[in-house]
């Protein structure tokens, strides 16, 4: 073990870590450093081994390779280990220690999209140096507890809900939230779509993002106005799956809260709610429910917008009437199917009748007989399916020609 930093002497030191390991693999281009034990350095360090990773691959100009399922962690190219030693003790000054009391008790805080240490030695609350590259990768993926919604303390004005006068009083809690807008911020602000996704379940890790909440910001901060571009990409769709599954009512108030009395969507309405039904988002047990006001949605919630839903419900009237039209197309297509199996049986019996006369022929009918039978096989069954009288006319005759061929060669 060493001390937390490196350089501090004190063999008694009481913050410590391992040492970093590394092994250097690979050939020409495809060289690579793999960081061996780099998790385990971030435990002891605090944070999450994406952040030193970063600070590397920013330091060095390396692409970084990272696999929190594996714990991978690798730099493209060779690093020296000395090299990175020296790299992690600067990333320990900036984003590990407290920068009045300098020991490594300091949690990473958020506040109006800064980073700010928060130091539980001393007590020091710090803005700090957001000059380094990783802050903007720290604000997107913020360690746990960094930001965490409190209800605002003002209370809101009156005229701004009108409407809920007779209800229980709703929480203070609006999308105008510091913490929220802050939030969207972060997520708009990423362009990778599979990471904005990962941002937003980590969000989960503070139990005030409701599904409500988080139906929102996902339309909002994730997809916005490429909605219907990013669900045909599969990461887009297990986005939204996440959020829509167990809460399909949380998931349409956010979609009405964002998309809903917008003008500019109204033609698309019906085109995400299809997206939504096809790629079981929404089921149709759900639209059923919705069609017939059966959904359950939390009127305090502050995405709740009643006047949106019903915008939205009846802007997808063309998806609700297709949806309608299918079920009951479905149902014609299992009674054609019935009918079907019914016919299927029909020419078993006729393929076992068939059988049997064969087996009649062969056992003992004799050769002018046999042009007999092949005229009752056909007139016994009026009314029959041509083409399996055909086919029994076929079989009789060409066991005909058999029994001739016999006949002839045993003469
Ligand atoms: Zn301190």
């Amino acid at each position: 073990m060493i001390n937390i930093p490196s350089y501090i002497k004190d063999p008694s030191y009481r913050y410590q870590m391992p040492a970093l390991k590394i092994k250097v693999e690979g050939k020409g281009n495809g060289i690579r450093t793999k960081l061996l034990n780099l998790f385990e350095v971030s435990r002891s360090l605090g944070v999450p081994p994406e952040y030193p990773l970063r600070y590397f691959g920013a330091e060095f100009g390396a692409i970084i390779e990272f696999k929190q399922s594996e714990q991978k962690a690798m730099l493209n190219g060779s690093v020296r280990g000395e090299d990175l030693k020296n790299s992690l003790d600067h990333f320990i000054e900036k984003f590990v220690l407290c920068p009045k009391c300098k020991y490594p008790e300091i949690s990473i805080r958020i506040k109006k999209g800064e980073l700010y240490s928060d130091c539980k030695a001393c007590g020091e609350f710090r803005k700090m140096d957001m000059t380094h590259k990783i802050c903007n990768f720290i604000l997107k993926s913020p360690p746990p507890g960094a930001t965490k919604i409190t209800p605002a303390k003002k209370p809101e004005p009156v005229s701004a809900k009108p409407k809920s006068s007779g209800k229980k009083k709703s929480k203070a809690l609006t999308l105008k939230n510091p913490e929220i807008v802050e939030c969207l911020e972060i997520l708009t602000s990423e362009h990778e779509l599979a990471r904005a996704g990962e941002i937003l379940t980590n969000l989960s890790v503070s139990k005030d993002y409701e599904a409500d909440i988080k139906a929102y910001l996902m339309f909002k901060g994730v997809f916005n106005s490429n909605l219907i571009v990013h669900m045909s990409n599969p990461i887009g769709i297990q986005i939204l799956k996440n959020v829509a599954n167990g809460c399909p009512e949380d998931f349409l108030m956010g979609f009405a809260c964002v998309y809903g009395n917008d003008e500019a969507w109204k033609s698309k309405i019906s085109t995400a709610m299809f997206h939504f039904y096809n790629n079981d988002l929404l089921t149709e047990e759900v639209f059923d429910n919705w069609i017939k006001d059966d959904l359950e949605f939390n009127e305090t919630s502050p995405v709740y917008n009643e006047q949106a839903l019903n915008w939205v419900k009846t802007n997808a009237s063309e998806f609700l009437e297709w949806l309608k039209n299918a079920e009951e197309e479905e149902e014609e297509v299992k009674e054609e199917n019935e009918e079907a199996k019914e016919e299927v049986k029909i020419e078993e019996i006729k393929a076992e009748e068939t059988k049997v006369v064969k087996k009649d022929d062969e056992s003992n009918l004799k050769v002018n007989e046999t042009k007999g039978v092949v005229e009752e096989s056909k007139s016994t069954k009026p009314g029959d399916n041509d083409k399996v009288s055909e086919g029994i006319t076929k079989d009789l005759m060409s066991q005909l020609n058999n029994v001739e061929d016999f006949d002839i060669d045993d003469i």
